[in-house]
């Protein structure tokens, strides 16, 4: 799979060892019965802990605006204040459990998807889903637009036109624009910032079982997979995690454009040992990885497994991207190192999401991990085409500094407790 393209996608050849783990914090809120209108668009919070007054009655009024949270509805198909029902990050996850045979277009029912889509929100009555920060091709199939019943509420069912999909993509990355924007005031990868809007490819018909950021036509491609090789070919827009595991990339591309190094990304480890990380201390690849593997963790911090839900049809996704997991197991860098494909860089990408990831959680204990969020992505510009993990905490030192002179002290002596934990002490 390795090409010219400056490509940052993940590698199938892979593992699959399933240790399930199950761990449910933050709260999810229900609606049901047939809600009335309302004019109530605040922003809200997401799923933390911290702030759990979700709005009950999301609305989005323009397809530009602060794109709200979908809340759980059970019933969401039939209600009719909700227009748009959606998967939360995966429909493995939004499900609980695995699917047999795999959710698909080829093989969904109408019962699985009344069980699937049960995030809504209230959306434009009209298309075409544009804006000023991203645009979607739609080249290979129609744009979507309402049902017969105004709604959106298209089947997965034989959605030979990707509708779901497009639906997905665009709802997802619009809403973490929002969520970043909310959080810490920045997000570099949407047009006001990068000069460009971000192409999203919500069904890359030709992209089997990947899905990549192309830094040369600033596009993300979300492809297909096809776990059980049965010929059910899945959407791998509705895999959202791994969305906006790509937007990561974009926006650590647009941050800081060294960081992308063409060889490393356009390459396979498991094809070349030259494009992996020499040793445990990382590589800026890898560091691309664990960066956009941390994007997808903080959307959905109260799901099962980290990324590839979806893709491996199973609730932990890639076993060795689960950062619950390798923080529970004592997974540390030489260990993620030392795998089949020494320096993987996906592999070593969760040394760096699993550093952040720490200190994150602790934050999030005492509800000032927005702060640490800040720190995340403002400390992208300072990450480029020469760092490996160490130096990477020096550049973490100076924004902490930077930005949060009170707090700075105490930061960094939780990231050089992550970074012991993971067998890299810094200093
Ligand atoms: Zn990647």
């Amino acid at each position: 799979m390795g090409n010219q393209w400056t490509r940052v996608g993940y590698y199938l050849a892979t593992l699959l060892l399933l240790v399930v783990m199950s761990q449910a914090c933050g709260q999810s809120f229900e609606v049901k019965g047939d809600l009335l209108n309302t004019n109530s668009n605040r922003p809200s919070h997401g799923w933390s802990s911290c702030h759990a007054n979700t709005n009950p009655y999301p609305v989005l009024s323009s397809w530009s605006d602060h794109y709200p949270t979908p809340v759980r509805a059970d019933d969401c198909l039939t209600n009719s204040f909700f227009n748009l029902c959606l998967t939360y990050k995966d429909p493995v996850s939004t499900y609980g459990d695995k699917f047999s045979p795999a959710f698909t277009p080829a093989s969904a029912t109408p019962q699985q998807e009344r069980q699937v889509f049960v995030y809504g929100v209230r959306v434009p009555n009209a298309g075409p889903l544009t804006n000023s920060h991203f645009s979607m091709n739609t080249t290979n199939f129609a744009a979507v637009q309402p049902t017969v019943n105004g709604d959106w509420k298209h089947p997965y069912r034989n959605d030979s036109n990707h509708f779901v999909a497009q639906l997905h993509g665009w709802y997802w990355v619009n809403w973490f624009r929002s969520y970043l924007i909310e959080r810490t005031g920045t997000f570099f990868a949407s047009a006001d910032i990068a000069k460009k809007k971000l192409l999203i490819r919500p069904a890359a018909t030709h992209v089997a079982n990947n899905a990549y950021f192309d830094s040369r036509d600033y596009s993300m491609s979300l492809g297909w997979s096809e776990y059980n090789h049965d010929g059910h070919k899945a959407d791998l827009a509705l895999d959202v995690a791994t969305v906006l595991h790509e937007l990561g990339h974009a926006n650590h591309y647009i941050a800081n454009p060294s960081s992308i190094d063409n060889d490393y990304l356009s390459y396979s480890c498991y094809q070349d040992q030259t494009y992996c990380c020499v040793d445990k201390y990382g590589c800026p690849a890898a560091i691309h990885e664990g960066v956009a593997d941390f994007h997808a963790k903080i959307a959905f911090p109260d799901k099962d497994g980290t990324i590839l839900n979806y893709f491996f049809n199973s609730p932990q996704g890639d076993q060795w991207r689960d950062l619950d997991r390798i923080e529970k197991n004592k997974i540390t860098a030489h260990d993620l190192f030392a795998r089949t494909n020494k320096g993987e860089i996906h592999d070593m990408g969760t040394v760096y999401a699993s550093i952040w990831y720490g200190v994150w959680k602790k934050a999030k204990a005492n509800c000032s991990e927005a702060a640490i969020e800040k720190l995340f992505v403002e400390h992208l510009a300072g990450i480029g085409g020469s760092d490996n993990f160490i130096t990477a905490f020096s550049t973490i030192v100076a924004f902490a500094h930077q930005l949060f002179p009170e707090k700075a002290a105490q930061i960094i002596a939780d990231f050089k407790t992550e970074y012991a934990r993971m067998g890299l002490p810094v200093q």
